[in-house]
């Protein structure tokens, strides 16, 4: 395999403005060629003409235009999910699902690893295990492949989940990246508030993430609030457990002043009770200010571990007893299941002629 030149989006302002410096390129064409790079709808450096010619052939010569390319896409049956498989440049494939909401917003659920180490016994990404940590370009990448999708119709993308493949605060440092880069006024302009970083609970990262002093949503997995139900299904619990993950929350919240939110799969027979939507109520409860969490359930989607999901009744019933405890909670059901693109269910056969086993697999029933 040839040297492998980087992708622009992985490229520091400081090796930029030195490979500028070098050709004797004004000062200016740094952030010119940063903004067309968030923005340009164009698929290569050609595209860009508002630069000179021979710069646009000397950048493409020395960096890549993306660090992700397409494997293909699917949509869901109504049209509205889409999933699309990028390869990167080593030959693995991450999954990024777009969401669009009757047209008044557009979100993008986003993948911070090839894999994920954190083995939830009911995720079919944490299935295959870590692959890699994604470069910060890689993070920025899928966004703006939907936004070049978007920008081609007159709209943009809106709203941006961190919660595809991986754990995002196990790869800290490139996520920070791509949330500044993201958030950048002069580049993808996203509001910090329409942007959630979600977690399985990794507690020091958690109170980083605190005093970074952005105002980004944080979710947390929290899944269970008794200890025992915890580690079973998130070997996670075992380092950081319910009390620590809930303290962590709660000074999140202090410090940030941001609503938090909890998500919680719901699994039929398993951590589903009344006695633990009473568990979840009283130890959130504890933490005092019940207003600044909201809890979404989400009936457990077809993967690893054979997990049914609860009944209608079952579900409506564990809200309702959160509710009356004052913490609000929704029972969310994942779209684009037919596609496999639904929460947990992101996954994608490794190596560079296997392609995407799963991909859209027929839902199992
Ligand atoms: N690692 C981060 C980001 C992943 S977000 C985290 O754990 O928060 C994906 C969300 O989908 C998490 O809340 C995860 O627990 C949940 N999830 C995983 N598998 C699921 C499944 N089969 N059905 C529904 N939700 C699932």
């Amino acid at each position: 395999m040839g040297r492998v030149i980087p992708a622009i989006t992985d490229v520091s302002d400081g090796a930029l403005a030195a490979w500028l410096a070098e050709r004797g390129e004004p000062k200016y064409r740094l952030k010119q060629i940063r903004r067309s790079v968030a923005r340009s709808t164009a698929t290569d450096w050609s595209g860009l003409t508002d630069l000179p010619l021979k710069l646009r052939a000397e950048l493409a010569q020395s960096f890549r235009w993306s660090s992700v390319d397409l494997e293909r896409e699917a949509a869901s049956a109504d049209g509205e999910t889409r999933k699309a498989l990028l390869r990167l440049h080593d030959g693995h494939h991450i999954e990024t699902v777009l969401m669009p909401h009757h047209g008044a917003r557009n979100s993008v659920c986003i993948s911070t690893q090839a894999g994920c180490p954190m083995a939830c016994a009911f995720c079919a990404t944490g299935e295959m295990g870590l692959v890699r940590d994604l470069t910060a370009g890689e993070i920025v990448d899928q966004v703006r492949y939907w936004q070049r999708e978007l920008r081609g119709r007159e709209e943009r993308v809106s709203h941006v989940v961190y919660m595809g493949m991986g754990e995002p605060l196990r790869n800290y440092g490139p996520v920070m990246s791509s949330v500044r880069a993201l958030t950048d006024p002069d580049l993808f302009g996203i509001s910090p508030r329409r942007i959630t970083i979600s977690t399985c609970g990794i507690v020091p990262k958690m109170d980083a993430l605190a005093a970074e002093g952005l105002p980004i949503t944080l979710a947390v997995s929290l899944h269970a609030a008794d200890d025992a139900t915890r580690a079973r299904i998130m070997p996670v619990n075992r380092k950081w457990d319910v009390d620590e993950v809930l303290d962590a929350s709660a000074r999140y919240v202090e410090r940030t002043k941001r609503r938090l939110t909890f998500e919680y799969v719901l699994l039929g027979g398993v951590n589903d009770g009344e006695e633990h939507a009473e568990t979840v109520a009283r130890r959130i409860a504890e933490r005092g200010r019940t207003d600044m969490y909201h809890v979404n359930l989400i009936p457990v989607n077809p993967g690893p571990g054979g997990f049914k999901r609860p009944s209608p009744e079952k579900m409506e019933r564990f809200a309702r007893i959160l509710e009356r405890a004052g913490v609000g909670a929704t029972v969310r059901i994942s779209k684009g299941q037919d596609i496999a693109a639904g929460c947990g269910q992101l996954k994608v056969a490794e190596g560079k002629a296997a392609v995407p086993i799963r991909f859209d697999a027929p839902l199992p029933r």
